[in-house]
């Protein structure tokens, strides 16, 4: 490996895909595996959009970077609707997969990425693969691991001028906890203090469990960035389709992420934009199916928070999305006495010994000491359980 790139050579191959393999040489072998650990929305793309993917299939051609007018179109008006926002097709940016346009904002932007842990596990290493500074915030579990005002204050007060991004994921990956109103307000003014830019990673925010969605783009127009997509809600994340609105303080920047889009990835596929209009753009049958993925979602997540609470973990109530983070903590003695002492033991033996199969903490930025680990509850039959859906309504 003597002519590897020094960024990339201390990277690894990431934990999901280890637990992962482990899970297929136990089920190769004939065990039972709860496969708790890959994070992979459940339920089929739904109807409309795949008709209207299957109606575009012959489009063929290259389309503009920053993707087709009318999606664009349909992605701001779709913000407009939900936070207020004053945007239309000129703020978004269209990408394969919301991954790749946080790839090409660390590459374009200069400054600090600022990262709140537990945090979702490819922020960092597109950090160092691109060579730039990790400023790390590990937030409190007597929190539910929300990044407060406070810590944001302190990180940003020691040296204010610094140029950085810093990114908030809510409902979280890897913890299924979002913020209140008040937390958003609060934090959109510390940002707006010293003028950081906001990386408003919202990917599971159409998979709030109940009432609203709310993005601090809303406290704070002028400085966030709000990454969104298919991938979770609408079930297609190999489709591979990501937006960024940004505001137009931030065209500059835009501006030349599409230089950096132009030269890499090209544009998005065709057919997949012209069905993500359709997705965009929402009738009664998609809003219909995502109120049924919520309930789903809702029940099986406060189902298992109650269990683990009762079998004695430290777990933050679910409130968006599929996952969970429990903490092992509560039982380290027992769990010592047993030579577990970190978060990678734990889940190996959790799988060796019950097939279950969750990600250690430790992969989210936790320290390995921790006994922490996320759980997502997405192994059940993702069409069964829309087919179900009905009698949650009536709360059969
Ligand atoms: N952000 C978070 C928190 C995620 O969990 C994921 C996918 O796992 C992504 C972003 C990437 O999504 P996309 O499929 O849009 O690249």
């Amino acid at each position: 490996d003597i002519n590897l790139n020094l960024n990339v050579r201390g990277l690894s191959q990431s934990a999901t895909l280890a637990i992962n393999e482990a899970s297929r040489e136990l089920m190769d072998r004939g065990r039972k595996v709860y496969r708790l650990g890959l994070g992979q929305s459940p339920f089929p793309v739904p109807e409309p959009v795949v008709q209207a993917l299957r109606d575009h299939a012959h489009e063929k051609d290259y389309l503009p970077v920053s993707g087709l007018r009318p999606l664009r179109e349909a992605v701001a008006a779709y913000h407009a609707r939900a936070e207020g926002l004053d945007v239309d097709g000129d703020n978004i940016l269209i990408g394969p997969g919301s991954k790749e346009l946080m790839f090409i904002v660390q590459l374009t932007y200069y400054g600090d990425l600022v990262i709140p842990t537990p945090s979702w596990v490819s922020y960092a290493p597109q950090a160092h693969i691109i060579g730039r500074q990790i400023r790390w915030v590990p937030t409190q579990a007597e929190n539910d691991w929300r990044l407060t005002p406070e810590e944001l204050d302190r990180l940003c007060r020691s040296d204010p001028t610094r140029p950085r991004i810093i990114i908030l994921n809510y409902p979280s990956n890897p913890t299924g906890d979002t913020y209140t109103l008040d937390e958003l307000q609060e934090l959109a003014e510390v940002a707006r203090n010293y003028r950081v830019v906001l990386l408003s990673d919202e990917i599971y925010g159409e998979l709030h469990h109940t009432g609203e969605h709310v993005s601090i783009a809303r406290y704070y127009p002028e400085g966030t960035i709000i990454s969104a997509g298919l991938s979770k809600w609408c079930g297609a994340g190999g489709w591979r389709l990501g937006t960024f609105c940004f505001p137009r303080s931030l065209r500059w920047l835009q501006d030349a992420m599409a230089v950096v889009a132009s030269e890499t990835f090209t544009s998005t596929s065709a057919p997949i934009q012209c069905a993500a209009i359709t997705a965009f753009d929402r009738n009664t049958e998609i809003d219909r199916y995502l109120d049924h993925s919520r309930r789903i979602l809702r029940l099986l997540g406060l189902t298992l928070w109650e269990r683990l609470c009762k079998a004695g973990l430290s777990v933050t109530r679910p409130a968006g999305g599929f996952y969970l983070f429990p903490d092992f903590s509560p039982l380290r003695e027992r769990l010592a006495r047993r030579g577990i002492e970190d978060s990678e033991t734990l889940c190996q033996r959790l799988l060796e010994e019950s097939g279950v199969a969750l990600l250690p903490g430790h992969a989210f930025g936790r320290p390995l000491s921790e006994l922490t680990t996320r759980l997502a509850y997405v192994d059940f039959d993702g069409e069964a359980a829309l087919a179900c859906a009905p009698a949650l309504e009536s709360g059969e």
